[in-house]
């Protein structure tokens, strides 16, 4: 065994599809060829979307693929005092403010061109007694991480902002910009955590060491980039693989890309025909 440590960390919104079997095989096909270990998070945090059964089946699917994990599953939902306390760390060093812009507010506030989720959404705390007011009325409020205190507290580490990427082989230095995203999401008015940041913590508290996620959250990693440097974690290295291709080397259809695992078994396929049919025979 070596100290190679990675993880495979669905969110349990729905069943698993083609696309998280492919995720999963670059995973665990990683592992075995460096003689690591892959732990299993579940990324429960939106208690709206998630659903136990939806877990359940998650962990049924993997072992039908025959991937193994090592050590208990770790939940994030059950740990929500770990990220409340890095959100109340960030907030007491002036990180992170509320915004109580709702969507509609957001979305004219943005740069022409931006991305629809929160790319670039740039805002600024309220004065305190106008907060307070807010908070009084019981109106929702997000927490944001400012990009501009972040700059600051940084310094010169915020322009040099970078992580490994081994995608090709060989480790390479990528400058990270979380510019796009602007003052992204960490926790809300009743979720006291955000993707970003339980993602980021989980991975330097579970010592995880390569990263082997899609090339859809590439950029994204810029954004992890950032909050690694304000919390001083350790930085894994970054691996991204191509999304799924059907076996004509061709886009999935969507019907294909969107149905459960499940369905694909009763169908009569085997795991080895899910890696020819996600290309990773
Ligand atoms: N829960 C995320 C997903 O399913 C994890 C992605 C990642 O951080 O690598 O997309």
């Amino acid at each position: 065994m070596t100290d190679f440590v990675t993880r495979f960390a669905p969110s349990p919104t729905g069943y698993l599809h083609l696309g998280h079997a492919c995720s999963a095989f670059h995973v665990w096909d990683a592992a075995r060829a460096a003689g690591g270990q892959v732990l299993l998070r579940i990324e429960d945090i939106d208690q709206t979307r998630c659903r136990p059964e939806y877990e359940a089946e998650i962990l049924e699917d993997l072992t039908w693929l025959g991937l193994e994990w090592t050590g208990p599953v770790r939940r994030q939902s059950e740990h929500f005092d770990e990220y409340e306390a890095v959100l109340q760390n960030l907030r007491r060093r002036g990180l992170v403010y509320r915004c109580f812009r709702t969507r509609r507010e957001i979305a004219a506030a943005m740069p022409a061109g931006a991305r629809p989720d929160e790319g670039g959404f740039v805002g600024r705390p309220l004065p305190a007694s106008e907060e307070d007011a807010r908070i009084a009325r019981g109106e929702a409020y997000a927490l944001r991480l400012s990009l501009a205190a972040a700059r600051d507290a940084l310094g010169p580490r915020y322009t040099r902002l970078s992580y490994l990427d081994e995608s090709t082989g060989a480790a390479r230095a990528v400058p990270a910009d979380p510019r796009p995203f602007g003052d992204v999401v960490l926790g809300r008015k009743e979720t006291p955590a955000s993707y970003h940041l339980a993602c980021c913590h989980d991975d330097a508290l579970q010592g995880v060491t390569h990263v082997i996620r899609g090339e859809d959250i590439r950029e994204m990693t810029a954004v992890h980039a950032l909050l690694q440097a304000l919390m001083d974690w350790p930085q894994p290295v970054y691996r991204f693989h191509p999304l799924i291709l059907g076996p004509d080397g061709k886009k999935l259809s969507k019907r294909a890309g969107d149905r459960g695992l499940r369905a694909w078994r009763d169908e009569g396929k085997t795991p080895d025909d899910l890696r020819r049919m996600t290309g990773n025979s």
